[in-house]
């Protein structure tokens, strides 16, 4: 902790933000299972799909049904799910840094809202599923995420069910409020713009609990570090962001929990500010 005391003592010095960049990790200790983790798989018949495949705009096109019985079932697991200790201490450390704090996260899980974090300083660069939208893009309407029973990876919909899923202007499809891994990023939607000047703006970005792997937040990343403003990476594992950190000379990468790591972060930045 002593080196991120160090950055943060640098960063609050100075007039630039506090950023965090956080991943699937940060919600890992709220039971919420990572892509990467072995429970991300969706099975379809006796096929196994990765997320990077059935996550996607034409797997939705080809087999809605399927896609939405995905999503149902993670819909399921986000709502039983609680914030952690790495959530709340997001708020304090918003509480205490007001303007200066910003949250660039690709959660979809609505945790951090549902810990108290303020909208207006979240980009949600990956959607959020407390919505759904028509998935002909009728409209852009945002409507409240459709509210069905409970349901495992084997459960079937009803017709009924398959009713709610269907936009109310157009008769299509809803689709969950994500970004699908053949999408690209857009500002309306998923604040792409704000999330890059955020990362322009940036004194000190935490990088917490993602392996790396998408582009806004690689993007993120490479931003700061073309300003040379400071970088640290906080995940259990080696990942492709604490080797940049660790390869970067203003960068600190630590291997510990968020969820243990956050709230000493919080207590330092209370105590120093
Ligand atoms: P990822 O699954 O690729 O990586 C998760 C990372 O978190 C790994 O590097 C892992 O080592 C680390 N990790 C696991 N537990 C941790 C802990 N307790 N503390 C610190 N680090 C921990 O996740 P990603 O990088 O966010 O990218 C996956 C994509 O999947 C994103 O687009 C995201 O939108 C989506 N996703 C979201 C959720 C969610 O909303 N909770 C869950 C799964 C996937
Ligand atoms: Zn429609």
């Amino acid at each position: 902790m002593k080196a991120i005391e160090a950055m943060l003592d640098k960063a609050l010095r100075s007039n630039g933000k506090i950023t965090f960049l956080v991943g699937a990790g940060l919600s890992a200790e709220s039971g919420i299972p990572t892509f990467r983790g072995e429970e991300g798989y969706w099975k379809v018949g006796s096929v196994n799909y990765q997320p990077q495949e059935i996550g996607t705009y034409r797997m939705f096109k080809e087999q809605p049904e399927e896609v939405w019985k995905w999503f149902l079932f993670r819909k399921t697991v986000c709502r039983k799910a609680l914030p952690n200790n790495g959530h709340y201490a997001l708020l304090e450390i918003e509480q205490e840094l007001g303007d200066r704090f910003a949250l660039l996260s690709q959660n979809v899980d609505g945790l951090h809202t549902r810990a108290g974090s303020s909208e207006k300083r979240m980009c949600l660069v990956h959607g959020n599923l407390e919505y759904a939208r028509c998935g002909d893009e009728c409209t852009r309407t945002l409507y409240p995420f459709p509210e069905l029973e409970d349901k495992t990876r084997t459960s079937e919909l009803s017709a009924d069910e398959i009713n709610q899923l269907k936009c109310p202007k157009c008769g299509s499809w809803l689709r969950p409020h994500v970004l699908w891994f053949d999408e690209i990023y857009n500002e309306y939607y998923y604040k792409f713009e704000t999330a890059q000047n955020v990362s322009y703006e940036t004194e000190l970005l935490f990088t917490i609990g993602t392996s790396g792997a998408t582009t806004l937040p690689v993007r993120a990343v490479d931003n700061v570090m073309y300003m040379n403003k400071m970088l640290v990476d906080i995940n259990i594992d080696e990942n492709y962001f604490s080797a940049l950190a660790d390869s970067y000379v203003n960068g600190y990468s630590l291997r510990g929990k968020s969820g243990e790591v956050l709230p000493q972060i919080a207590s330092y930045i209370k105590k120093m500010s």
